[in-house]
């Protein structure tokens, strides 16, 4: 039986925005934001980080720092009864530095490459599912996907859209409304 998914961007959305953050100590979980996410497991849906990390196309990290970011993310989280289903991550940037990741790519939102992975290899339906980010594009990626899409405040001063697929479905002051709002029906 397939399940609706809600996407997460990463940082500004579940940690606090950090310029291009590679160290685990660096890592702070924001206020609610994982018992939001424990929330969400709870209701059923499958938690999905998608985000971009042009740092690595960049030079500033590796795959190594970001995979300690990861585990350091996952247990803050764990500790407030959370979990993310999964973790995708667009390593590209066509201003990038490393060449095998120096490119334009489908994956780097709001391009839906990630999500439409995610697709294929979790049993997730997009329809009823959800896109929460700080930026407009996550919102533009989450429409573009057909997804129902959150904007939070709580990270990228990003406003106001510019163009149609920035308009969020919904503007939220961080993650922990932004579950309200989704479990309390997500504007249905
Ligand atoms: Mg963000
Ligand atoms: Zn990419």
């Amino acid at each position: 039986m397939k399940r609706p998914a809600v996407f997460l961007d990463r940082d500004g959305t579940i940690n606090r925005e950090v310029s291009y953050l590679s160290r685990p100590q660096d890592v702070e979980i924001l206020p609610g934001a994982a018992e939001a996410i424990a929330r969400l497991n709870a209701a059923g849906f499958w938690v999905v980080v998608i985000s971009n990390q042009s740092g690595l196309a960049r030079g500033y990290f590796d795959e190594g720092d970001l995979a300690l970011v990861q585990l350091e993310i996952n247990r803050r989280l764990k500790a407030a009864g959370a979990r993310v289903d999964a973790w995708y991550f667009c390593p590209h940037h066509p201003a990038g530095v490393v060449e095998d990741l120096a490119l334009a790519c489908e994956c780097r939102k709001p391009g839906i490459g990630l999500i439409m992975q995610a697709a294929r290899e979790i049993a997730l339906t997009l329809e009823g599912s959800f896109m929460v980010g700080d930026r407009l594009l996550d919102v533009a990626c989450g429409r573009r996907a057909g997804l129902t899409s959150i904007l939070v405040k709580s990270g990228h001063p990003d406003w106001p859209p510019e163009v149609p697929e920035q308009e969020p479905h919904f503007v939220a002051a961080d993650l922990a409304a932004a579950v309200d709002w989704i479990l309390a029906g997500g504007g249905r």
